[in-house]
């Protein structure tokens, strides 16, 4: 085992941790900070031999974690949950300094969300056991059973969130879990083993390999001793994911990017949806179900531009650890560029610069809160996902125009849409996206399907949902007549 790092004070593991214990491997890679680019130490990579060794370990694990009860493993998972409570501040300030994300919305969401997302599934389990059916001529028992070892990849903008979303339900439906944590994010799903560790799960029942997606995330996805992969992040990676497990008939979930439409109408409350459209900068707009594409009814476009510029002329851009700060940096100097790559072409290609459009004087990766109009809807900008803080402005004419608008691309992750409650309502339910927020935005529950559509994904997380895809549904079939078996029976 290596020595551990110390970022902010926390000690840390920059190690794989497979069957229970620490893997260093004789390759690593460096760490950046995305608010001050300063090294944060060297992460183990996951070589060939450490897949293996997780994938072994999870197997051999596997057939004492799934004959538990659901009872039974709420016991450890509650106390999983407990101790990632217990050392909440260490995630706070690993993920703010990994990751960029602001120290305040770790404290006061990440955090409590991720013991949820633990807790939440653990007690879900509960009522999906042996769900009855009876019919005139058989009683079914309907079970949910453990599938096998489940991969899990998620990206570096919520790592927290993200894995313990995954990796609830997986773990409570009876799976064993190798998580492949995001290179340039790692630390907290490193710290999310200690707390496993201190639990007491069973060694093998959780393993994280650290490493490139290109290296250790390709050679893990590839392997058919596999029962589930679920997958959060970019297009072009799910594409090879999905080919991979096709290969292998493995199950995928896919959860992907978004380019979703925040639509005001003509008779929406304006200042709220200005508000409501600022916080669309939230993670400096790393943020997969963000409304990006502002349709705006013409006769309220200049009103709603005025109130939103104002919201976001107000909002404190700089170090994601000041409690202050509401804007923090973008991930990486590669995502900045992309960023910024992909204004300058719009730019160029007619798009007027209402706000923001340049780096931020903060740091060096710092980007203004950018709006940009005067943009076509086969524009590249108001196609692809920037996954940055730039938003597009487009107005319509009528609602049939703006469905039409929202509807005009490739992705259908989410959306919002604020107007007349019931006028909303009408538009809401005819975009074709995964979920859209009417007036409001970012209201999650554990309980209701989360996912996309088209390029947005395959597949819905969330209550039963989680389960239907970490689970192998099973109908056991007991007649309710002795049975005589006959050719000619139906
Ligand atoms: P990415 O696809 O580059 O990487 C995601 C993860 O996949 C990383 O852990 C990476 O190491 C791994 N990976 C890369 N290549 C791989 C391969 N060949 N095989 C296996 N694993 C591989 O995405 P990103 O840039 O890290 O994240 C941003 C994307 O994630 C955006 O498109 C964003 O919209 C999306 N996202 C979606 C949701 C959602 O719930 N729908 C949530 C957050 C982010």
């Amino acid at each position: 085992m290596t020595q551990a790092l110390d970022v902010a004070g926390i000690q840390v593991s920059p190690d794989h941790y497979i069957a229970g214990k620490r893997i260093i491997s004789p390759e690593t890679f460096e760490l950046f900070s995305p608010i001050d680019q300063r090294s944060l130490g060297r992460i183990s990579e996951g070589l060939d031999e450490h897949v293996d060794a997780a994938l072994a370990a999870a197997d051999d694990a596997f057939p004492a974690w799934s004959c538990l009860s659901a009872t039974e493993r709420k016991v450890y998972l509650d106390r999983f949950a407990a101790e990632i409570g217990k050392r909440a501040d260490e995630f706070c300030q690993l993920e703010s300094n990994d990751a960029g994300v602001l120290l305040s919305r770790m404290r006061h969401g990440v955090v409590p969300r991720s013991m949820l997302n633990i807790t939440y599934f653990a007690e879900h389990a509960l009522k999906l056991q042996d769900r009855p059916i009876d019919t005139d001529q058989a009683h079914h028992i309907v079970r949910h059973d453990p599938a096998g070892i489940a991969a899990i990849i998620t990206p570096w903008n919520a790592p927290l969130m993200l894995g313990t979303w995954k990796l609830g339900p997986a773990l409570a439906a009876g799976n064993t879990v190798i998580i492949k944590p995001p290179e340039w994010a790692p630390l907290t799903m490193s710290l999310l083993a200690d707390c496993a560790d201190a639990a007491g799960l069973p060694s093998g029942v959780l393993n994280i390999v650290h490493g490139h997606g290109t290296i250790t995330g390709a050679r893990l996805v590839s392997d058919p001793r596999l029962a589930r992969i679920s997958f959060t992040g970019s297009v072009p990676t799910a594409r090879k994911i999905a080919q991979v497990a096709g290969a292998n008939l493995v199950p995928v979930s896919l959860e992907l990017g978004g380019k979703s439409p925040f639509i005001v109408l003509e008779d929406a409350d304006i200042d709220s949806a200005a508000a409501t459209g600022a916080l669309m900068y939230r993670n400096a707009g790393q943020v997969c179900l963000a409304g990006t594409r502002f349709l705006v009814h013409e006769q309220v476009a200049e009103r709603f531009t005025a109130a939103m510029r104002e919201y976001v002329e107000r909002l404190r851009i700089g170090d994601p650890r000041d409690e202050a700060t509401e804007i923090g940096p973008i991930i990486h100097p590669r995502q900045v560029e992309r960023v910024s790559d992909f204004v300058d072409r719009a730019v160029e290609n007619g798009a007027k610069v209402l706000w923001g459009g340049k780096p931020h004087s903060f740091g060096a990766q710092y980007y203004c809160p950018t709006m940009l109009a005067a943009v076509e809807q086969d524009d590249e900008i108001v196609q692809n996902e920037v996954f940055g803080p730039v938003l597009t402005l487009q107005t319509f004419a009528n609602d049939e125009e703006a469905v039409a608008m929202a509807n005009g691309t490739d992705y259908g992750l989410g959306g919002v849409c604020y107007g007349a409650t019931g006028h909303a309502t009408e538009i809401a339910k005819q975009v074709r996206t995964g979920f859209i927020w009417v007036n409001s935005f970012g209201i999650r529950d554990l309980a209701a399907p989360f996912g996309g559509i088209k390029r947005s994904g395959i597949g819905r997380e969330g209550g039963d949902w989680s389960f239907e895809f970490f689970s192998d549904v099973k109908d056991v079939v007991v007649p309710k007549k002795p049975f005589k078996a006959s050719f000619s029976q139906r």
